[in-house]
């Protein structure tokens, strides 16, 4: 899949707003509503490819659920008017494009992480529910490291109850490997534990970051690790609706850290299909982009 030039676009900051924001998403065919749950840029991992840019501090630390709430509300307003579409970083917005397709919870660290995760996810439900948009879906955009936690637990039930979506990263097959990418102390076990217990409840889909490091793509053990990681989710009663190859599209952490090559991301797609017999979908990366987002 080709990257259109305004997916590159997605400053987390509009208009004076701290927490939402709206983004062209490359990967949902619309207009993404995000919600930054981690305005510190504080997050559980470190990963060596994350775009989050992290060499300036944030002038917001905490999240102020009313301020949020209230971002939200407007945002929705201007984007189902389609006065979004009037500001010109918008205006060349491709027609086909010119729709809302989710509220994306991501953000500049990790979302789980947020203490109140629960109690914010169903306030959102309920301004969503307020616009009459029941078919947009919600979407949880995690490294799963905290699904055991009750009040992530309880926040993913309000989620599945409202066109819920949760698209979570794994994308390593070895502990090694995830150790080399995410520099985490979460333990590979916990993250795979995680993920079959969110996938035996509901279809889960899956996000999977591979670069090259130090201009070397992932190793074919390493590839077909990864292959036997998913298989050994669904195996075990895991649901995965869709598996999301893509690649660093923006300026990552890490020096040492450079996208796939476009026939490098399409021999993993088809590799993935052919081990797993999931349903697996490509994105080309590009160094081009000028504005951060950490997954
Ligand atoms: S890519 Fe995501 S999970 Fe990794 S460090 Fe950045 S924000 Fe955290």
């Amino acid at each position: 899949m080709k990257t259109h030039p305004l997916h590159q676009r997605h400053d987390r900051r509009f208009d004076q707003n701290r927490f939402v924001y709206p983004v062209l998403s490359r990967r949902s065919g619309g207009i993404s509503v995000g919600i930054n749950l981690n305005p510190d840029k504080i997050c559980n991992f470190d990963c060596i490819y994350c775009q989050v840019e992290r060499t300036s501090q944030s002038e917001t630390r905490f999240v102020e659920t009313s301020q949020l709430l209230e971002e939200l509300d407007q945002m929705l307003s201007i984007v189902t008017a389609g006065e979004l579409f009037t500001e010109s970083r918008f205006s060349s917005t491709p027609p086909l494009l010119r729709r809302l397709n989710d509220i994306a919870f991501s953000g500049d660290g990790e979302p789980t992480t947020y203490r109140n995760f629960d109690m914010l996810i169903e306030s959102c439900s309920e301004v969503k529910r307020r616009h009459g948009l029941d078919d947009v879906k919600m979407i949880l955009i995690t490294n799963a490291s905290m699904f055991h936690r009750p009040h992530v637990q309880r926040g993913l039930e309000i989620l599945d109850a409202n066109q819920g979506e949760i698209w979570a990263k794994l994308e390593a097959g070895t502990d090694a490997y995830y150790q080399q990418v995410e520099r985490t102390s979460i333990p590979f076990r916990q993250i795979l534990d995680n993920i079959l217990a969110a996938a035996r409840r509901w279809p889960l889909v899956i996000q999977a970051l591979f670069m090259r490091i130090d201009g070397q793509p992932p190793s074919g053990e390493e590839q077909q690790a990864f292959c036997d990681r998913l298989r050994e989710i669904t195996d075990q009663g895991g649901q995965l609706s869709l598996v999301q190859v893509y690649t660093v599209a923006r300026p990552p952490a890490e020096s040492t850290v450079t996208p796939l090559e476009e026939t490098e991301v399409d021999r993993l797609v088809e590799l993935v299909r052919q081990q797993t017999g999931l349903a697996v979908q490509g994105y080309y990366g590009s160094l081009q982009g000028i504005s951060a987002d950490g997954d």
